[in-house]
């Protein structure tokens, strides 16, 4: 089966359409990009990824990606190249990127 491709608007009616619960007490440490837990990695699912017709804009590097209060653009490094899991606990929806330059995954 492939994986689902979601475009923005896609992506924001699944997201509106979803209801979450606060059993994971809202993942406070995915608010920004960190790595898995195996805890939290043994509760996702993967639902699909961003589509591949979403592609980085020219200045997609000259954008700040690091932080909890900065905004999601699918067209900003590493968005458009996620795929989008969902816990299967609260519902919560989180971007997934794997590195795959530098040291390693
Ligand atoms: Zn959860």
């Amino acid at each position: 089966m492939q994986p689902i491709e979601l475009n923005e608007e896609q992506l924001l009616t699944y997201l509106q359409n979803t209801e979450t619960n606060n059993r994971c007490g809202g993942h406070p440490d995915f608010r920004e990009w960190n790595n898995e837990t195996p805890e939290l990695k043994s509760k996702l699912i993967k639902i699909g990824q961003v589509a591949d017709s979403i592609q980085p804009d020219a200045d997609q590097y000259n954008f700040p990606y690091w932080g909890e209060n900065t905004p999601v653009l699918l067209t900003k490094y590493p968005y458009y190249g996620c795929d989008l899991l969902q816990c299967s606990a609260c519902n919560a929806v989180f971007f997934y990127y794997l590195e795959l330059g530098g040291h390693g995954a």
